[in-house]
């Protein structure tokens, strides 16, 4: 961790950034203000993560070509090496997913396969925060601190004005300050639920929104060995599903699988929705996350395909865009890159832009782009489960189910989306309308 920089004659912070949770998003924010805030500069960083340590937990995730094309504009591709590569993934050849309907006690049919133009990075959730982890401890090329702390729950915080420091408040810890406050802390944020709840909100409508509102949407997570699966299917079925990624489909009900850690592994999400629980507004009964016994998962895929039965079986242990770990990362280098940004300081004097401008700017650029890829997602789930209730465009299912290009083209718009015009992510935060509008901004000030 570079706790003093390169420097022995480092600058003095120029403010103090608290990031509260340090899963994909609060590393990859903490690593882009590393990587960005010039030597002659410095930040101060402290993730406040309320685990006892970072990222165990969790099973296998998506990364798709917008995201890796970040990671490796940070360095950070090289680290995920051990977990990359075509050993038995099988999706080399250019097939992202393929959909399989599953619902029926006769062998599925393979309906639809995305075939996108680079294969999206399937990998285990801690080889992605460890990588992270890793970038942050090693990186010695900045004048910037940053500590982690862990067992540090946020319960609240406390700022008198937008100008004045920000107080912490930990549950068993001694309260800490900071200019910055940064939620990171995922669907039941303390940060989100005390800006929300805080009597000096003006925007009432907010104030419903300090719980998160259940999508109706349940889902089973699990890691299932290889070795385990060869056990129960043929090795036919190993070749055309095993070593692919998967969507098993049904009404109300789907499955993803897909081979992670080099083919060591099969990472299973089985979802179910309720119907009409998201619209009703009604309240998960019970626990948010917990240990199920495999007899619950089995019940719910009850009668369907043989293929499945035996992915059940072999279940050894106990987002529908695989877009939320990558949405967040590109939040946080957009937002770090801005903190970084030698135009950004605290008071705004001098000529620069003061930091609440430089959130005022972030939220411009991102806010919008970001509802659009949660309303997507939505979208998406439903789709797989057959269900077009939710802002698709209504030739969608049918291009589903003819197996053509339009129904890829649409799945595969936003995670290529500026590939094909030769833009890494990084290239585009100087091009695209978001950051070429922050820059814009930044530089006014300059000319001011
Ligand atoms: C079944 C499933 C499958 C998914 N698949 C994919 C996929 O394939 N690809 C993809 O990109 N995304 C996927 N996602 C979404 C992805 O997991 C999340 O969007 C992503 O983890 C969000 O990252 P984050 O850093 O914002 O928050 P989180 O990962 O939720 O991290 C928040 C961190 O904050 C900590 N924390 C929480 N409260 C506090 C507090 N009060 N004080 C201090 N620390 C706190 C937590 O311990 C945690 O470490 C999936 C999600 C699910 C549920």
């Amino acid at each position: 961790m570079p706790s003093s920089g390169p420097n022995t004659s480092s600058p003095a912070p120029k403010f103090r950034v608290a990031i509260c949770g340090a899963g994909p998003g609060g590393l990859t924010l903490a690593t882009a203000i590393l990587k960005y805030t010039p030597l002659s500069s410095s930040i101060a960083i402290d993730i406040y993560e309320a685990a006892p340590e970072v990222g165990t937990v969790g099973a296998g995730i998506s990364v798709w070509p917008r995201t890796s094309a970040l990671l490796n504009a940070m360095g950070l591709l090289d680290g995920l090496s051990g977990e990359i590569g075509a050993v038995g993934t099988g999706i080399s050849e250019g097939l992202g997913f393929t959909y399989r309907l599953s619902e029926q006690a006769e062998e599925g049919i393979n309906f639809f396969s995305l075939k996108v133009p680079t294969d999206p990075l399937l990998i285990h959730r801690s080889a992605l925060l460890t990588t992270l982890q890793r970038g942050l401890e090693s990186s010695d090329a900045s004048n910037c601190t940053v500590q982690i702390h862990t067992n540090a729950r946020l319960t609240s915080y406390t700022s008198h004005s937008p100008t004045s420091p920000i107080t912490l408040h930990f549950a068993d810890q001694p309260s800490a300050q900071a200019d910055v406050l940064i939620g990171a802390d995922g669907i039941r944020s303390a940060v989100r639920s005390t800006m929300f709840a805080a009597p000096s909100m003006r925007d009432i409508s907010l104030k419903e929104k300090v719980e998160p509102r259940w999508t109706g949407v349940v889902a089973y997570r699990s890691l299932i060995t290889m070795e385990d699966l060869k056990k129960v299917w043929t090795p036919e079925q190993v070749r055309a599903s095993g070593l692919r990624a998967m969507i098993y489909t049904g009404k109300n009900k789907h499955i993803v699988s897909y081979p992670i850690s080099r083919g060591a592994l099969i990472n299973f999400v089985g979802f179910y929705t309720v119907p009409g629980a998201y619209e009703s507004r009604a309240a998960y009964p019970g626990k948010w996350v917990k240990d199920v016994p495999v007899e619950d998962v089995k019940k719910c895929y009850e009668g369907w395909e043989g293929e499945v039965q035996g992915l059940l079986q072999a279940h050894a242990m106990e987002t529908h865009f695989g877009a939320g770990a990558g949405q967040s990362m590109e939040d946080a280098h957009i937002l770090g890159r801005l903190l970084a940004h030698p135009l950004t300081t605290l008071d705004g004097k001098r000529g620069t832009t003061d930091v609440t401008t430089a959130l005022k700017i972030y939220e411009a650029v991102r806010f919008d782009f970001a509802r659009g890829v949660v309303r997507t997602a939505r979208a998406v789930g439903l789709a797989y489960e057959f269900d077009n209730g939710w802002d698709l465009p209504p030739s969608f299912l049918d291009s589903l189910r003819r197996n053509d290009d339009k129904a890829t083209q649409w799945l595969e718009r936003w995670a290529y989306e500026g590939l094909d015009n030769g833009g890494s992510v990084v290239e585009r935060g100087c091009e695209d309308e978001g950051c070429k509008a922050a820059n814009t901004e930044i530089v006014n000030v300059e000319e001011r």
